[in-house]
């Protein structure tokens, strides 16, 4: 199957910069992308995509059938923005203040409608149905738990799931893939120590939750590497510790929140009982009590091998074997890990990093750009890898 080169078609580039470029000027924050799924669904029927009753009140899941029958197979993209005040300078900047496209995800959906079009205007050259989630709400990692709710495997027709994230950290021109492990799972921990207020200067008739919360949180950290194999990485990180009214009143409540991610789901069943169980005794030891809510976010990214391979050819095709390369996994957490509870698939990242274009900034730094040049291929790549799914599954039914 030769499907319609995107780089060379230079009327479809035109038309995704402007989309993009529409998309990152009018960033909507997690879960209140309404303007965002309007346009999405707009752009999408003026192809003659159809878009699929979900039941979801932001995001757009659309289907574009070729002429001949065949499996289904998916691609995802965010299109959520976050809280921050854009500091890039560039010409299409957020008209939003405090709101900005500091992921990428703005890209991230131009690129899937790239991918729409494409297959839209190419319905002759392949057998089967592609279907594009327009996810929304991933910040805040509800979105995928919310189409996933809404029906988006309820026909049962999808057989794999397939996205991206742009990477800075991986330069222009390459493509990280890894079969197995990519991101964490992620938790979200409550914590709240009682003991017994008092005068700062008469902490004997007190329980003193800054010091129990404290030793809970140096605690955690010694639980980890004491109890978990060490080849099983787990990380806690409490961001936020909120105790006390004043300098001289010792307090008598703290809140712990914190953050835990971990890869293996047998190491992350056993957290909760571990993580409830130290800080219980060590609040003990200081006469208070430590109450404990783990609360489950989303498993690990886990790619399925022959859905990265499919990725891995397609991304060869398009860019040269060299341009693979494989990434070291990460702590962060992503909802796309979801959708392979359900369904095998792979998540890979796109490199986008460019030091002498000065595209170096992370997500969510004020400053982050990511890279349009690269956008063409990635396009390529995105319906390379969704026409090789199409074929992987056709011969085996
Ligand atoms: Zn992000
Ligand atoms: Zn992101």
């Amino acid at each position: 199957m030769e499907m319609t080169k995107a780089k060379s078609n230079n009327q479809l580039m035109k038309r995704l910069l402007e989309i993009r470029q529409e998309l990152h000027q009018y960033p909507e924050l997690s879960s209140q992308e309404f303007q965002t799924t309007e346009k999405i669904k707009n752009w999408l029927q003026d192809v003659g995509c159809t878009i699929l009753p979900i039941e979801t009140e932001t995001g757009v899941v659309a289907e574009i059938c070729g002429t001949k029958p065949g499996p289904t197979v998916a691609f995802r993209a965010d299109i959520d923005a976050l809280p921050i005040q854009e500091q890039t300078g560039l010409s299409f900047s957020s008209k939003i203040d405090g709101v900005s496209h500091a992921c990428g995800h703005d890209w991230h959906t131009t690129i899937a409608l790239g991918a729409a079009f494409i297959f839209a205007e190419n319905r002759d050259e392949f057998s089967g149905t592609v279907r594009f989630i327009f996810q929304p709400a991933e910040e805040t990692t509800q979105g995928a738990k919310q189409l996933v709710e809404g029906g988006l495997f309820n026909d049962g027709k999808i057989k794999a799931v397939f996205g991206l994230h742009n990477q800075p950290d991986i330069p222009a021109g390459k493509i990280g893939i890894t079969e197995g492990k990519l991101m964490a799972a992620v938790d979200t921990l409550y914590i709240t120590v009682n003991g017994h207020s008092g005068h700062g200067a008469i902490p004997q008739h007190t329980v003193d939750t800054v010091v129990a919360g404290s030793a809970i949180v140096m605690g955690l950290q010694t639980a980890i590497s004491r109890n978990i194999d060490p080849f099983e990485p787990v990380v806690i990180t409490i961001g936020k510790f909120q105790a006390g009214h004043g300098h001289n009143v010792i307090a008598g409540e703290a809140k712990l929140t914190g953050t835990v991610r971990s890869f293996n789901p047998e190491v992350r069943l056993q957290l909760p009982d571990l993580i409830n169980r130290i800080a219980g005794e060590i609040a003990k030891g200081y006469g208070a009590k430590a109450k404990v809510d783990f609360v489950p976010q989303v498993p690990a990214i886990n790619n399925d091998p022959v859905m990265t391979e499919l990725v891995r050819e397609a991304t060869k095709e398009v860019l040269g074997e060299k341009a693979i390369v494989k990434p070291v996994p990460t702590m962060g957490g992503e909802d796309f890990s979801l959708y392979q509870e359900y369904k095998p698939g792979c998540f890979f990242w796109v490199g986008t990093g460019d030091k002498e274009k000065g595209v170096t900034r992370q997500w969510h730094d004020p400053a982050f750009v990511v890279n349009d040049d690269v956008l063409p291929e990635t396009v390529e790549v995105v319906v390379n890898t969704l026409s090789k799914a199409l074929q992987h599954f056709s011969k085996r039914n």
